[in-house]
């Protein structure tokens, strides 16, 4: 049973962002209410780069020995060609020095470590939003479980296809590749386990992310390919050189089953409030797995939110969403944009272009490569 709050907060959607901002609202003594689609906590997923720009979140949240525990830490992130000719090979202490570490986690155990900062909170699992009406004073909400209730504000942390956004702000635009990117994982014996590497080619993109144990196999490429054995033989296809090169390669694409398809694209919301309804995430500004910070952002931003809120009792939400969004909304958008910048380098289709490209990258500076991501850890917000 939560304790009764003064501010009552519905959050929808219990993924990065959600838990981020229930955490930091329960600290708060103000538990919100968190309705989250699927019926079971994640336990698949995919491997999470967090930056320390998101990871000093935890620390606030009590949860960072945990991370340090359920992590690797990244040493190294190499770019190689597509026949495995290394372009670059960024030091992550050019990051780390000032920051703190790059953390490579699961997905599943990032939640997982975040969930109990929410215990305060009312975690309603297989709910969703109906409908959705804002009155001068509150916001109406009916599930589909076909209850209803009133709520002083509601934020949707409901990810890249946002319920929420459609409901209050319409459909949103973005960067759309038309490529997909696969994931699996694989065993992590033929890889340096503190390396992130990637292979660029023309039309083809593969790389190796690790965690404890394991590690994150990433693939894409302009096609519509989704069941395993279509990836496989396309892939074997496409990295026949880089395979016959590298034998872990090799392994890991025969290690690929029920690969999980991502469309290599984005989304940009114009606004992130509108009256009593804000978005925080991937709701607001999604991104690609290019830069590898859209979860830093979402937490970021969740804490963000969260001390905003800590200002403002029922009926000054608006100007706490107000200046929410002119506190995070500038530089997750420049985030965003680097995101977009990298993806447009990685998603190249032609042999010439590829080449260009790979020159670039070798002698590109890693602190200029980390520009934005290193300033931004130094920037308030
Ligand atoms: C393959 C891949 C690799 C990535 N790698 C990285 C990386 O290395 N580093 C990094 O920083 N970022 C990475 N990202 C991006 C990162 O995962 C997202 O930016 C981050 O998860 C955004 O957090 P969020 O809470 O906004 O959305 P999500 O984490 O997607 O959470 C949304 C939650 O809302 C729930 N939900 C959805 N709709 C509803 C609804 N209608 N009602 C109730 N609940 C709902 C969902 O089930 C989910 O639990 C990667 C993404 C992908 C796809």
């Amino acid at each position: 049973m939560s304790p009764p709050s003064d501010l009552r907060l519905l959050v929808i959607g219990a993924g990065i962002a959600g838990l981020t901002l229930a955490g930091r609202l329960c600290q708060q003594g103000r538990p919100p209410v968190l309705v989250e689609r699927a019926v079971s906590a994640d336990s698949g997923g995919y491997a999470i780069g967090l930056y320390p720009m998101g990871s000093c979140v935890l620390h606030g949240l009590g949860a960072y020995d945990e991370l340090t525990r359920r992590a690797i830490t990244l040493d190294r992130y190499e770019l190689t060609s597509a026949a495995g000719r290394v372009l670059q090979s960024f030091d992550m202490a050019v990051l780390t020095a000032a920051a703190g570490p790059l953390h490579m986690v699961t997905r599943a155990d990032l939640l997982g470590l975040l969930e109990p900062t929410c215990r305060q909170a009312e975690l309603r699992r297989g709910v969703t939003v109906a409908s959705l009406a804002q009155a001068e004073g509150s916001a109406m909400v009916t599930f589909d479980d076909g209850s209803a209730e009133e709520f002083d504000a509601v934020v949707g942390c409901d990810g890249m296809n946002s319920l929420t956004r459609d409901m209050v702000f319409g459909p949103a635009r973005g960067f759309e590749s038309g490529w997909l990117l696969w994931t699996w994982w694989a065993g992590g014996g033929p890889f340096d386990s503190n390396v992130a590497r990637e292979w660029c080619g023309p039309g083809s993109f593969f790389g190796v992310y690790p965690v404890p144990g394991q590690v994150m196999c990433a693939a894409g490429g302009p096609s519509g390919a989704v069941r395993g054995s279509e990836v496989r033989s396309l892939l074997r296809r496409q990295l026949a050189v880089l395979c016959q090169r590298e034998p872990g390669v090799a392994a890991a694409i025969d290690e690929l089953d029920g690969p999980h398809p991502w469309a290599m694209a984005d989304r940009r919301c114009r606004r992130w409030f509108n009256h009593r309804v804000a978005l925080c995430g991937d709701s607001a500004v999604a991104f690609m797995p290019t830069a590898g910070v859209g979860a830093s952002v979402a937490m970021r931003a969740a804490a963000g939110l969260a001390d905003e809120l800590s200002r403002a009792d029922a009926a000054t939400v608006p100007l706490a969403f107000e200046r929410y969004e002119r506190r995070c909304r500038a530089w997750a958008e420049r985030a965003q944009a680097e995101s977009r910048r990298l993806g447009r380098a990685m998603f190249v289709r032609h042999r010439a272009t590829a080449r260009i490209r790979d020159q670039i990258v070798s002698r590109y500076p890693a602190k200029l490569a980390l520009r934005d991501i290193i300033r931004s850890t130094h920037e308030p917000f």
